[in-house]
């Protein structure tokens, strides 16, 4: 299921069932821990189901006010942006202990950072509680959930709200005219910030850093060949001048964030350190949501020469046997330091961006659709089943549908024959295909 990007935060003081909402939510999923350094307890980054929906849940771990001044500002100025990023804020209190001075302080800051917040009352384990719980909105907040986290009172109410602020996705969109936004992603010490250099230097670019839209963050434009696309989340890139502090380790958490914003990812690993677990996570969430993506091998010129090859073919069969699902992604080999090869990740990132946003014409499309059927006969032990047609009913990411006349018996192994087709057909490097099937509305009896 592709996650709608849509973001829940938690927040509060210590022990109010923060940690427990958060398990609730995301329901023996893995949550995935980000480093906060310098603060007691990690954020927690896990995805919610709900009605075909998929959200992002983050338990920021806890504000505490009586913390020394250099942890709370440390804590406040991490908390604050991911606030900011927040779609909806929980700000969760204790039916049991009432409201007390750190409640109030939590929900000054956080009206500060956002208005899109509502109050989550936990504890409330029994209806004597439940009047309590409403002795909540002296505090000045608009909405109340009443909640037992343990006994999994009113959590539902919850999402069904949340459910309904998220934008609904419309099918068949122009997006042409968006400027393409690019995530520079990678760990520590790849090369982000030289691979950044080395684009804004590029005697062709023409470069305006602006305001991030939705937090405190800085993208940066770059022109290229009378282009314009987005560089996001540039300011913790660039750290030229700056002492690497701790505050600036890798988050994965910011990462997924920037991967949800982009529209290509560049996804940078250290040609010596090679593709490791945490980038092939990275490249997994990338291809879940369904991004533009390029490879991007770093640090090319500590490869002698007469390596380069062997070690080229060994990226290249790499990518093929140990991560299939993404053997569409164009690799490239660079050096940001040395300025090598970044002509050829400039054709990528225009090939790329081409694939993604390309659309076959429906004549062409239905051609290719028979031959592939022709060639490999859909029907399976299950039954006779009639492919109709198919149509490209969207772009970024080219997304197919296939009308058939009983919908269950397609195999699954069939869809992603009939991507491969598409792909030696069309190409589409770089660019995830979505494949729908559906059924028509006259068969649904038959
Ligand atoms: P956090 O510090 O805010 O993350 O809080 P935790 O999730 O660790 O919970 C703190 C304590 O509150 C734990 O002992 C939980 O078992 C308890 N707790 C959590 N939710 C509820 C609830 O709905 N009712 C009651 N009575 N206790 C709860
Ligand atoms: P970031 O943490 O991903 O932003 O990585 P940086 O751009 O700060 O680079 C980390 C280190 O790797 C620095 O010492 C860079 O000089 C070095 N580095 C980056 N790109 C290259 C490259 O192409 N070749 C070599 N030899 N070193 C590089």
């Amino acid at each position: 299921m592709k996650n709608t990007g849509f973001t829940m935060v938690i927040v509060g003081r210590e022990n109010v069932g923060k940690s427990s909402l958060f398990n609730k939510l995301i329901n023996q999923q893995k949550a995935i821990v980000d480093d906060w350094p310098g603060v007691t307890r990690d954020k927690l980054y896990g995805e919610c189901d709900w009605e075909g929906h998929t959200m992002n849940v983050v338990d920021t771990g806890g504000i505490l006010f009586e913390e020394s001044d250099v942890i709370k500002s440390l804590i406040v100025k991490q908390i604050k942006p991911v606030l900011k990023a927040a779609d909806l804020v929980l700000f969760v209190t204790d039916a049991q202990a009432g409201i007390i001075p750190d409640d109030s302080r939590i929900l000054d800051f956080i009206k500060k950072c956002t208005d899109k917040y509502v109050l989550v009352v936990n504890k409330v384990d029994n209806d004597k509680l439940q009047q309590d719980a409403y002795e909540f909105y002296n505090m000045g907040v608009d909405k109340i959930f009443p909640v037992s986290v343990t006994h999994s009172i009113g959590l539902d109410d919850i999402l069904d709200y949340a459910v309904t602020l998220i934008p609904e996705e419309t099918e068949d969109v122009s997006k042409a005219d968006e400027t393409t936004k690019i995530a520079l992603i990678g760990k520590e010490n790849v090369g982000k910030s030289s691979l950044f250099n080395a684009l804004v230097e590029e005697e062709r670019s023409i470069v305006t850093d602006i305001p991030g839209t939705t937090r405190d963050t800085v993208d940066t434009k770059i022109e290229i060949n009378g282009q314009s696309f987005l560089l996001l989340d540039t300011a913790g890139i660039k750290k030229r001048n700056r002492i690497k502090a701790k505050v600036e380790q890798f988050s994965i958490g910011r990462a997924f964030m920037n991967i949800q914003k982009a529209n290509i990812v560049i996804h940078i690993v250290d040609a010596i350190e090679g593709i490791q677990e945490i980038d092939k996570k990275i490249l997994g969430y990338a291809f879940e949501n369904f991004k533009g993506m390029i490879i991007a091998v770093n640090k090319w010129d500590l490869v002698s020469p007469e390596k380069r090859e062997a070690l080229r073919k060994e990226y290249d069969d790499y990518l093929k046997q140990n991560i299939n699902f993404i053997n569409f992604v164009p690799i490239v080999f660079i050096s940001a330091l040395k300025e090598m090869g970044i002509e050829k990740l400039i054709d990528t990132i225009f090939l790329v961006q081409n694939q993604y946003n390309f659309r076959v014409k429906t004549s062409v499309l239905n051609k290719v659709f028979r031959e592939a059927i022709y060639d490999r006969n859909p029907s399976s032990k299950s039954g006779q089943l009639k492919a109709y047609y198919m149509t490209q009913v969207r772009t970024a990411p080219p997304t197919f549908v296939v009308f058939v006349n009983k919908k269950e018996r397609l195999h699954f192994s069939y869809l992603r024959y009939l991507e491969n087709r598409l792909r030696s057909s069309f190409g589409f490097e770089g660019a995830p295909i979505k494949l729908k099937i559906k059924q028509r509305e006259n068969e649904q009896n038959t």
